[in-house]
């Protein structure tokens, strides 16, 4: 216990000693790293996080695979620019969608935060999943648990902890490797993964090296760099000083319950507390720290010592719950939580975001068009008494399907020639061409006209374009 949390003696003789914040869990007086060796945690709470991140990993490995119209459901194709969401394909003029989309999921995580605290980190964060659900469970397989983990660390070279080691190495990395491919197939598609896969090395060679690279990236992370990406890295957990009030419910030690802490005696003479200072909220923490010395940024809500401490608690038969999810508030008053200010106006701006980016979502264009008069010309008077203007029409297609479309002059009588006959959109592309609006002359009274045009697929009308007609102004 001491050579890994070298702190805690120091703690452990007052409750309010704030020295703990001079320091980092993982990191030694002499400034080396501490490596973090958690007990397993046993209980309901993991139980149910067991189970959420199943389901986690089941869509995050399966999503690659499923098809709507023959594409992924999900792709972030940055070097093609190609982006689908739920099967629908964004453009770059589709950008700010996005920027909407981004920011709502942004307001979302803060909203979250101020109410519930880090619940994002604990539950749905794909480290913490990756970490705790898959490479420390696969950990505990190989190296065994905690304690067989320290004296493993600690022993010196010999073939068992070479082979331990190899093990280690080999099943990490091959994992790593498995989500980097997971990671690719988000990227560029699962079929251009498995027809890499088909055709080798030698062909794909700089998609092998980039794949190789994120491997050891993950590996690297999960073997070594660990908890430090939560604590040191991520932007998220550094912002929670800011997010958090005294009001946000998070993973707390209720202190007013539990004060002044101490070993349990055989007659209970009412001197303490309920905390029997154990330290198995400490044993299982990954990121290393104290919960009872108060909500710290290196807390990932990940529950594991509410587990640790109901398990105790019920052990010496007392209530559950001395640590567990409240807001700082409540545990120094015994109220119930209530809606202030900051969660109004979150919900407020959320609310808001939420109907601009589902309008954005439903009336989202399959085509879109343009239409621009042609540089250069006015207008043509034409034998048979009607004026003649000449247009340019751009239309993106933004369908896995050719469309064909027509062009319709809504608010009043005209002929419309395209050039080339025929408007046909190949799928997911760019065509433009001229067009020609002839109108009657007696129609044209002044020097521009207001006219509105149609974009038909088939008999729906996709787009509205208002534009003008110029004519001699007689
Ligand atoms: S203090 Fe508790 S909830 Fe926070 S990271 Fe440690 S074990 Fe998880
Ligand atoms: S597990 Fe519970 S009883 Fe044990 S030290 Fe932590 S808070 Fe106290």
């Amino acid at each position: 216990m001491e050579e890994l949390y070298p702190n805690i003696a120091e703690e452990k003789k007052e409750y309010l000693d704030q020295s703990f914040r001079d320091s980092v869990a993982t990191i030694s007086k002499q400034g080396k790293r501490n490596f973090i060796l958690p007990k397993k945690p046993k209980g309901k709470f993991y139980n149910w996080r067991t189970v959420a991140s199943l389901i986690y990993l089941l869509v995050f490995f399966t999503l690659p695979f499923i098809k709507v119209n023959e594409e992924p459901v999900f792709l972030f194709n940055v070097l093609q620019r190609k982006f689908i969401f739920f099967g629908q394909i964004f453009w770059p003029q589709d950008f700010f969608i996005f920027a909407i989309g981004f920011l709502t999921f942004i307001m979302f995580v803060i909203l979250f935060t101020v109410v519930f605290g880090r619940v994002f980190c604990g539950w749905a964060c794909p480290q913490t999943i990756f970490m705790e659900m898959i490479f420390r469970k696969i950990e505990f397989w190989i190296d065994g648990t905690a304690h067989q983990q320290r004296r493993l660390k600690e022993m010196p070279w010999n073939g068992y902890k070479i082979r331990k080691r190899a093990i280690k190495i080999a099943a990490f990395y091959f994992i790593s490797f498995i989500i980097a491919n997971f990671f690719l197939a988000y990227i560029i598609g699962m079929d251009s993964v498995l027809a890499m896969v088909k055709e080798g090395i030698n062909p794909n060679m700089g998609t092998f090296i980039s794949l190789i690279i994120f491997t050891t990236i993950f590996f690297f992370v999960y073997y070594w760099f660990r908890e430090q990406v939560c604590i040191v890295v991520c932007p998220y957990g550094r912002l929670q000083g800011v997010l958090l009030d005294k009001k946000s419910i998070v993973v707390a030690y209720d202190y007013v319950r539990g004060e002044p802490r101490g070993k349990i005696k055989k007659k209970d003479t009412n001197e303490y507390g309920d905390c029997i200072d154990c330290f198995d909220c400490v044993r299982v923490c990954p990121t290393g720290i104290d919960i009872r010395n108060g909500t710290q940024l290196e807390c990932v809500n990940c529950t594991a010592c509410i587990d640790a401490c109901n398990s105790i608690m019920e052990k010496v038969n007392r209530p559950t719950g001395l640590i567990r999810y409240e807001s700082e508030e409540n545990i120094e008053h015994s109220k119930k939580t209530k809606i202030n200010w900051r969660i109004s106006g979150y919900s407020v701006v959320l609310i808001i975001l939420l109907c601009a980016l589902s309008i954005m979502l439903i009336t989202r264009a399959d085509v879109d068009a343009r239409i621009l008069r042609t540089a250069g010309q006015m207008f043509q008077s034409l034998p048979d008494g009607r004026i003649s203007n000449l247009y340019n029409i751009k239309l993106i297609n933004k369908t896995r399907k050719d469309l064909q479309v027509s062009l319709h002059l809504e608010n009043m009588i005209g002929e419309i020639t395209i050039v080339g006959n025929k408007l046909i959109v190949p799928k997911e592309s760019y065509y433009q061409t001229p067009f020609f609006l002839k109108i009657d002359r007696q129609l044209i009274q002044n020097r521009k006209t207001p006219i509105v045009l149609g974009v038909y697929q088939d008999d729906k009308k996709i787009e509205t374009i208002k534009t003008t007609f110029l004519g001699p102004g007689y």
